[in-house]
């Protein structure tokens, strides 16, 4: 029971470590000639195409997409070790973030040969972007009700309905968008569903913000409005649109981003304590130790994907716990606030950035409640 919560982890030998220190290097660089601010939950947040391109100018997307269709051809390990060195300084990943870590792998799996070459090159060279058109105004935990409609014409699908909170659409070239294709059926309410690639900047897609609480723009709804997607532009097998997205959302949630996001919080107020602007408190090593659990935790997900191995339990432990933990260290630093102790301008900025961003840790990619039932699924207990 336990091994399916947290599967055995390798070791980071010297390959990776490597790899590690060389990406360090290169963030050390930008972060001193001013190429990003370091901040919190910059997965979501940081929008950069030149620095997602220079990233795959050096090898660092695509990672785990074959060299035949123009991605590294290395491993989950190696992709594990890149993807936590860019969240730990918070660098402005948000650009390539859903194309890299779940647009890609899920092509790879039920995309054609021809989709395959239409889209891995230009995600790994971060010069193709993608939102994912789940959730519905009225179809989020319960996404099997989606009511976004797929008619079938000539050549191809007519797709009508609305998508709510796509984080950036308005920035993103296309979706992956999930519709029901044919009506929905009492008894199998999984079937009837697909999968289709949309180009965001086809006629009938109507992009609106949604404006944080803190005041950014990131998601959107998106009306989708008799909007055409050829034949070839459907994804996988037509009806299989459940098993598609719920393999999806195991790319999705396995990552360290479920944990790290506010990290660059947690890591300036350390080194506040260090500097003597902050009071040192031992409360920081909980929150210290708890992130390097979770790292090894998050490492063994990528170690099981890396053996083909099922870890979708696995990966919604970890979600679970790191963004909670995530919230955590944001009411943590705010606490010390409260000992009357002044924090300058970084420490301020990455902090109200924090408070602001936390309500969405546990909610985007499947709510606490939704995964308390996949684990309590997967461990045989309902
Ligand atoms: C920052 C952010 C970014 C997002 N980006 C995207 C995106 O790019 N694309 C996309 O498609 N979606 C996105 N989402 C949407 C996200 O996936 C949904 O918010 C999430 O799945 C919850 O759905 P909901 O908001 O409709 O809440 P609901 O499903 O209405 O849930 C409301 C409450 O009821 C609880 N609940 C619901 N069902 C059950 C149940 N069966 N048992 C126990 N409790 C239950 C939930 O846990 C929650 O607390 C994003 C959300 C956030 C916060």
């Amino acid at each position: 029971m336990t091994r399916s919560m947290v599967p055995s982890v390798a070791t980071e030998g010297p390959v990776l470590t490597e790899l590690r220190l060389e990406v360090r290097a290169f963030l050390a660089e930008q972060i001193a000639a001013g190429a990003f601010v370091p901040h919190v939950d910059t997965w979501l947040t940081r929008w950069d195409r030149d620095f997602t391109r220079e990233l795959g100018r050096r090898g660092w997307l695509g990672m785990v997409i074959p060299t035949e269709y123009g991605g590294q051809g290395r491993t989950y390990l190696e992709r594990f070790v890149v993807t936590e060195e860019l969240l730990v300084v918070g660098a402005p990943v948000a650009a390539h973030w859903v194309a890299e870590r779940q647009i890609g792998p899920s092509l790879l799996r039920y995309g054609t040969e021809e989709q395959k070459h239409a889209f891995l090159p230009g995600i790994s060279r971060g010069e193709l972007t993608f939102g994912i058109g789940m959730s519905e105004p009225d179809s989020g935990s319960d996404l099997a009700s989606v009511r976004t409609r797929a008619e079938q014409v000539e050549g191809g699908w007519r797709l009508t309905g609305t998508k709510v909170w796509t984080s950036g659409a308005h920035e993103a070239d296309a979706f992956f968008a999930l519709a029901r294709s044919a009506p929905p059926d009492a008894a199998h309410r999984h079937d009837g569903l697909s999968q289709f690639i949309v180009d965001l900047r086809a006629p009938g897609v109507t992009i609106r913000p949604i404006i944080s609480m803190a005041g950014d723009h990131h998601f959107n709804e998106v009306h989708l409005d008799g909007v055409f997607v050829p034949d070839d532009r459907v994804l996988g097998e037509l009806g299989s649109g459940w098993s598609q997205v719920t393999s999806e959302l195991g790319f999705e949630r396995s990552g360290p981003e479920r944990v790290l996001s506010t990290f660059p919080l947690l890591a300036t107020a350390a080194q506040a304590m260090d500097d003597g602007r902050l009071p040192t408190d031992v409360g920081l090593g909980r929150h210290v130790a708890r992130v390097a659990g979770l790292h090894q935790m998050s490492f063994a997900v990528s170690t099981a994907l890396e053996a083909h191995e099922n870890a979708d339990t696995a990966a919604a432990v970890v979600k679970l716990l790191g963004t909670t933990e995530e919230g955590e260290i944001a009411d943590y630093v705010d606490t010390l606030t409260a000992s009357g102790w002044a924090l300058d301008e970084e420490l301020d900025t990455l902090l109200h950035a924090a408070i602001l961003q936390r309500p969405g840790f546990t909610l985007r990619g499947g709510t606490n409640e939704i995964l308390r039932g996949v684990i309590a699924r997967g461990l045989g207990m309902r």
